[in-house]
């Protein structure tokens, strides 16, 4: 299914323009237009999903495959020092195109790319109610 007012749908299309590093029956794969670091790209299914939660299992198996080849390209092609994986969903995660999507962020030594968060410290009391909830919906 696509979606006609996505613009990831018609990247995957080739009815809108990108910077293809990659593409196969199911995927396309593309330099993000804001890169946070020399490389950053993203790897999208060509049908529409909204988010993680509405992927396909098949497709899922997939993208996490394509990452790793990707991936393995870039620590080549490139010389980065490193890579990460990020994939946000819903508007409070960062989430700005709503079709699923994979940032793949090549890092390079001393690079001002940042991704950031808080940490805190688990006590027990939270880690045991945590488990207790999660176990009735998995
Ligand atoms: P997210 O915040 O995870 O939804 O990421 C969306 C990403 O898509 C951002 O990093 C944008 O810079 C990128 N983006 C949006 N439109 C385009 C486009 N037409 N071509 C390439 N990247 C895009
Ligand atoms: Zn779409």
């Amino acid at each position: 299914m696509k979606d006609e007012n996505c613009i990831f749908c018609k990247i995957g299309a080739g009815e809108i323009p990108s910077y293809q590093l990659y593409e196969d029956d199911d995927f396309k794969v593309f330099l993000d237009l804001s890169p946070t670091s020399f490389g950053h790209a993203l790897i999208i299914p060509k049908e529409h999903y909204k988010n993680l939660f509405e992927l396909d299992d098949n497709i899922a198996a997939k993208a996490l495959v394509l990452a790793k080849k990707i991936g393995t390209a870039m620590m080549q092609a490139l010389h980065c020092d490193g890579l990460n994986i990020l994939q946000n969903n819903g508007e409070i995660a960062g989430q700005t195109m709503f079709h699923f999507h994979i940032h793949l962020i090549p890092r390079y030594e001393n690079d001002n790319t940042k991704i950031i968060f808080d940490q805190n410290s688990l006590n027990e009391e939270d880690a045991k109610k945590i488990q207790e909830e999660m176990a009735r919906f998995i």
